[in-house]
């Protein structure tokens, strides 16, 4: 069988080298599309997709309820039957929208949501705060301010203090700025960490690495010549940075770290005693910039951020994409301490004659004073080019569908039953796939199970010995087994190598498939090994 298979001569006419070269999300949709006309004729499971397969309902009926009381306000100061409306007027607003809710499970939602906003957030004025959330929803003004609507920032504020502060309390000294999802925020900060002057061509980033492989590939880590180190978690340490790797941090030449926490692939998040670190680290170079991202924050039990240990030196992003089920939605969020090094480095730079002359050239048609424009504010004009700094901004809809999934959260004063039942899915999953393999799953609280790496030469020397392990690592290229596994078994999995991680590791979500088909996915990994060991004792 295997001789029909030798495909690392062809693959789609390629050959391996090339495989090689392609981002591992592409291999992927490569090796789909060999699972749907897989060998056996098994349906295809696919392990390979991080999208989750589920979304939150509640708070997306609320949206649209908003939209829907935002029409008719509009209609109260101008309507036509040729569809069309007015302005949305805010005298008295709250008392009407208040009395329009009924009992609809939307309408509960949103009673509760307005109420908890309105005491969390100290609401001082309750008709402009409903103002700005159907005037929002239905989207009928230019984002204003443009980097983030006046009660969302503080609504979004004391989300990211219930799900990543924790008990470090920011109070209102958090500046936000919601983007287009993550992956928008992160090419925001890497391009405003160049135009700003806080790093210089030539400067050390450090990597924490296995990482989301496309971070790997922003180009201006490489265009801007910085000089990319990484550090590389390992199985052996519980996936956690050693000491040693800490130390490396404390060099003063080292002027940014960039990590994932908690990290895809590895899905695990710095353990309390690790976070401390960060401090000596801060000490020791008082100009290092963290970026790190929190999407997964959520997945793990006590979680809390680096923000919260070195709030001046972290820039922090968080999406709304996994959690609430909402990818397409583009939601996520850059935040910063309205005291940070990066404004401290712009301070410093401005004693600069030319680089004070650069920032005025740049700045001075939107600020009269370009000195003293904020870090967070100048990734806001530069992402519209400066001169559309004026229609910058997230759309205002998405602004408050981000108001509605924050306020399901921290309506509650203990943690979020949602938050919970998440953490429940990707937990029983988890469990039902690794159980399946025979092996002993890892209940670290620091463990999010949205992500779990497979050690193929691992389970082989546990399963049949080392020979056989060592027989197979010599003689196969490492994407044998996840093309084998899609060709001949319709199962699809991301192999983790260019996730930085070693050689040998595949990469499963625990995010997109059903319970009984990650056993499934545990069987076939399990049947395919029989089938190396078998080609082994023949080679014998
Ligand atoms: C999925 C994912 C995100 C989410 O990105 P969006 O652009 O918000 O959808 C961010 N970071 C990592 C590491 C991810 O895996």
């Amino acid at each position: 069988m295997s001789s029909d298979l030798d495909i690392f001569k062809r693959v789609d006419g390629a050959n391996v080298g090339k495989l090689d070269k392609l981002s591992n999300f592409e291999v992927a949709a490569i090796f789909n599309r060999y699972a749907a006309k897989n060998l056996r004729g098994n349906d295809v499971v696919n392990g390979g997709r991080g999208n989750p397969n589920w979304i939150a309902t509640t708070a997306r009926l609320a949206f649209a309820r908003l939209m829907e009381l935002g029409v008719e306000e509009a209609e109260r100061t101008f309507s036509d039957e040729r569809g069309m409306g007015g302005y949305i007027e805010s005298d008295g607003l709250y008392d009407r929208l208040m009395s329009k809710l009924g009992d609809s499970r939307a309408d509960v939602f949103l009673r509760e949501a307005i109420e908890t906003a309105i005491e969390k957030i100290h609401v001082a004025h309750k008709d402009l705060f409903i103002h700005e959330l159907i005037d929002g929803a239905v989207g009928d003004h230019y984002p204003f301010p443009p980097r983030c609507l006046h009660y969302t920032e503080r609504i979004l504020r004391k989300y990211l203090q219930k799900t990543c502060f924790k008990d470090v309390d920011m109070g209102d000294d958090v500046d936000i700025f919601p983007t287009e999802g993550g992956t928008a925020a992160m090419v925001y900060i890497f391009q405003e960490l160049n135009y700003a002057h806080v790093l210089y061509p030539g400067d050390t980033v450090v990597i924490n690495s296995s990482i989301f492989t496309p971070y790997l590939q922003i180009p201006e880590l490489r265009e801007y010549n910085l000089n990319i180190e990484t550090v590389e978690t390992k199985r052996e340490n519980d996936w956690q940075m050693t000491d040693e790797q800490f130390e490396k941090l404390k060099d003063p030449k080292v002027k940014a770290f960039f990590a994932v926490n908690p990290t895809n692939p590895t899905a695990r998040a710095f353990t309390p005693d690790k976070l401390e670190k960060f401090k000596e680290v801060i000490e020791a170079n008082p100009d290092l910039v963290i970026i790190t991202d929190d999407v997964y924050g959520t997945f793990s039990t006590n979680y809390k951020s680096i923000f919260a240990v070195a709030p001046h030196n972290t820039i922090l992003v968080y999406s709304f994409s996994k959690l609430y089920g909402a990818t397409g939605q583009r939601l996520g969020v850059v935040a910063m301490h309205s005291e940070n090094v990066c404004d401290r480095i712009i301070h410093e730079n401005s004693m600069n004659r030319r680089l004070k002359e650069l920032d005025e050239r740049r700045y001075s048609i939107v600020v009269p004073e370009p000195e003293k424009m904020k870090f967070i504010d100048r990734m806001v004009a530069d992402s519209r080019a400066i001169g559309l700094y004026h229609t910058a901004g997230l759309s205002s809809p998405q602004q408050i569908m981000m108001d509605m999934f924050a306020l399901s959260n921290i309506k509650d004063d203990g943690e979020n039953d949602y938050v919970k039942l998440s953490r429940q899915i990707v937990d029983d999953r988890y469990h039902e796939f690794w159980n399946s393999l025979g092996i002993k799953p890892d209940e670290s609280p620091e463990n999010t199970r949205y992500y779990t790496l497979v050690d193929i030469y691992d389970l082989m020397k546990q399963r049949r010995g080392e020979d056989f392990s060592e027989y197979f690592r010599n003689h196969y290229n490492y994407l044998d087994f996840t093309y084998r596994l899609a060709m001949e078994f319709g199962a699809v999995l991301m192999d983790a190598k260019a996730f930085g991680a070693e050689e040998g590791n595949v990469r499963v979500s625990l995010a997109n498939l059903e319970k009984d088909e990650y056993r499934k996915l545990a069987e076939a990994i399990v049947d395919l090994v029989e089938e190396y060991y078998q080609d082994y004792k023949q080679s014998k």
